[in-house]
């Protein structure tokens, strides 16, 4: 009697003590992630990921701002193994605040170009987003088109839709604008640009278009993921894209991207996830999801993106739209974008 208590005891022990060390287990193989994108934009990645490798990955999602407070606060207490937002000069912010650690990886290296990456390895874009030039097709020929910088020539007055300069998107344009030209060149042609719109700055990227589907403007720059969802929406309206800078520097792009954190508790199995994120398997997943363009150059975009055509991207580094990114609000601002 006392046998089989002490079996039942014991078998209840050993069962318990699997499952403690069971949930160790499984414990120690987790990524945990804050991420500026959406669940919606990176559930599926994080899915195919564990399917692979068995990995679970846990994740927060929150605005940019709100993570970058949120790790720099918990310090070296942080849970978060990666962060993963959008626009290199939040990363670069990131970076710069000491939150990332930098990695070396030969997956890493081959799948992504450099000038989409941190030269230090601190973080690595995942996605490119290109912000081209959008124009009424009733009012505006291609031909007419050639550069962001000739969108300053007096021919455009009162014919531009910009978005605020208070979005890092204009920031990090304006940021690359200076590294090619210089402050004065750059804040020229952003004088020129403000004198020639139509409106006050609009807060977002599709406003912008809608102003110039319905006439009250001719172009506008915003990013084209912007203008497939609206397109989508509503694919009879009278805009297009046009690609600009294909004789010089080409267009402006930025990322998506991550990075690991510096107190990372999972370190490996976040350097594990960020090698599959750049992955053919995981970069269509990431780029498709957001109608953005893959980073890894092998890979094609989407079909209803590519769609839209090839272009030539701007090869400088997308770093440089963070260093140079309070040099740019300044400009903004002098020039009178509000
Ligand atoms: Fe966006």
């Amino acid at each position: 009697m006392f046998r089989g208590f002490l079996n039942r005891y014991l078998t209840a022990m050993f069962c318990c003590m699997t499952l403690l060390f069971g949930a160790n287990a499984s414990q120690a193989e987790q990524v945990v992630v804050y991420s500026a994108r959406i669940e919606q934009l990176i559930k599926p990645m994080f899915d195919a990921f564990t399917k692979d490798t068995g990995i679970a990955v846990k994740f927060i999602t929150d605005k940019e701002g709100a993570l970058l407070a949120r790790l720099k606060a918990e310090g070296k207490n942080t849970p978060a193994d990666m962060l993963i937002t959008s626009d290199a000069g939040n990363l670069w912010e990131a970076a710069r605040e000491g939150l990332l650690m930098p990695v070396e990886s030969k997956t890493l290296a081959a799948n992504i170009p450099a000038y989409l990456r941190d030269p230090q390895g601190r973080w690595f874009g995942l996605s490119v987003r290109a912000r081209p030039i959008i124009y009424n097709t009733q009012k505006v020929k291609p031909a007419d088109l050639s550069t962001y910088e000739a969108l300053a020539d007096p021919e455009w007055k009162g014919r531009l839709c910009l978005r605020t300069s208070k979005k890092v998107y204009n920031q990090s344009l304006v940021a690359m604008m200076i590294a090619e030209h210089g402050e004065a060149k750059t804040e020229q042609i952003v004088k020129g640009w403000v004198a020639n719109l139509a409106t006050d700055p609009l807060s977002d990227d599709t406003k912008a278009m809608e102003f110039v589907a319905a006439g009250k403007c001719d172009v506008t720059i915003v990013n084209s993921y912007y203008y497939g969802r609206l397109m989508q929406k509503n694919p009879e309206l009278p805009l297009a894209i046009f690609w600009p800078n294909q004789e010089n520097s080409g267009v402006h792009v930025n990322i998506s991207g991550a990075g690991v954190t510096k107190y990372a508790r999972h370190p490996e199995a976040a350097i594990k996830l960020l090698e599959f994120l750049s992955s053919e398997k995981a970069q269509n997943l990431f780029a498709d999801v957001n109608m953005e363009y893959p980073v890894n150059p092998v890979i094609k975009p989407d079909p209803a993106v590519a769609a839209w055509g090839t272009f030539k991207q701007n090869q400088i580094n997308v770093n440089t739209a963070g260093e140079l990114q309070k040099e740019a609000i300044k400009l903004m601002d002098r020039a009178g974008w509000r």
